[in-house]
């Protein structure tokens, strides 16, 4: 039986890998530290006699028992609002923890796949990007711990494969969206179907006119699970090309949930990249790969999802002290 070791476990995109790699027939290790995942999305894994769990922080020194083929790490927070309030776990976690997995990597013989983000575009002058595109990004802006972070994460990961001639892969996840997203972690997504569903008005921030380019979670896990087992070293864009602009999406959500909520416009946020569309050229080729879900029908999906959600989630409000970002 192969088995892989999924960092960020208990996280939307993490539990979703949990999911698809048990269904695969793997052993599945999961490891989270809770900081931003829950225990909920994971849950009924447990039961399960090919999954265990380790509530450990990657960033100190990681233990494994036995055998490991394959590492995933995704481990982070992936929300503006979350690197403003843990910026230095922010750091830790793609440049330490990234050092002790690729450590463990070694010692263990596995194949490692980093997650990467679209963010080391950070505001990107050349649209849409290509993965040769080298990027924008403001170091000491307020993205610059999670954007600096993924690209030291992406450097050292490329030196492990020229230097131990360790097996590795990196995706570049572009807006990835999908049950089991927290509800109020202050993407965009929730932050809409939210609003919608407490009777708010949709907050944009600026003039809506910033694209973004969603993709649904199904899709990005085919495309991580075939980078995973291709050849391919060098990072690949993985997300979906179909771009939006901000106050468009607004009314698709607003179209949705039938709201009759109206939109309200905030100060845009500092360091919010204008436009975001992959490129994705490189999957098609190199493994056959394309997002198949279209976003009437993940939308569809998602809002079914945070319809179910219990009133208390609904009304949590995890960002108390945070109130200036949103303006
Ligand atoms: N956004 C917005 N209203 C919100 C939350 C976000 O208009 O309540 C905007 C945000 O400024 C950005 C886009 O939506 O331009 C996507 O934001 P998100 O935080 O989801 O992710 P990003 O792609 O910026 O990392």
């Amino acid at each position: 039986m192969k088995s892989v070791l999924i960092t960020g476990a208990a996280g939307f995109l993490g539990s979703h890998l949990c999911d698809r790699f048990i269904h695969e027939g793997y052993r599945v290790v999961g490891m989270d530290n809770l900081i931003t995942g829950d225990l909920k999305n994971i849950e009924h894994l447990f039961a399960n006699e090919h999954f265990s769990f380790y509530n450990h922080d990657v960033s100190s020194f990681i233990h494994v028992p036995g055998k490991l083929d394959y590492i995933l790490h995704f481990a982070s927070p992936a929300s503006p609002i979350d690197y403003l309030k843990i910026p230095i776990q922010t750091l830790k976690v793609s440049s330490l923890g990234t050092h002790n997995l690729l450590g463990l990597a070694r010692a263990k013989n596995a194949r490692i796949l980093v997650a990467s983000t679209s963010e080391v575009y950070g505001n990107p002058l050349e649209h849409p990007q290509t993965e040769e595109y080298w990027g924008n990004v403001n170091p000491v802006g307020p993205r610059g711990v999670y954007d600096e972070a993924k690209r030291f994460q992406e450097a050292m990961t490329m030196a492990y494969n020229r230097i131990h001639n360790l097996e590795t892969r990196i995706v570049r996840i572009f807006n990835t969206y999908g049950p089991r997203m927290r509800l109020n972690d202050g993407r965009v997504l929730p932050a809409f179907i939210g609003q919608a569903l407490r009777g708010e008005d949709l907050t944009i921030f600026g003039d809506g006119s910033q694209t973004r380019s969603f993709c649904f979670m199904d899709d990005l896990v085919e495309g991580i699970y075939r980078l995973l087992l291709s050849d391919y070293s060098l990072p690949m864009n993985i997300g979906n090309p179909d771009e939006i602009s901000i106050k468009d999406f607004a009314e698709e959500i607003i179209n949705l949930t039938g709201t009759s909520q109206k939109i309200v416009f905030k100060e845009l946020p500092e360091g919010d990249p204008e436009k975001r569309r992959p490129d994705i050229s490189k999957a098609k080729e190199i493994l056959g790969w394309e997002p198949k879900i279209h976003r009437s029908e993940g939308l569809k999906i998602t809002y079914d999802y945070f319809k179910q959600l219990s009133q208390e989630e609904l009304h949590k409000n995890e960002h108390k002290n945070f109130d200036a970002y949103f303006r």
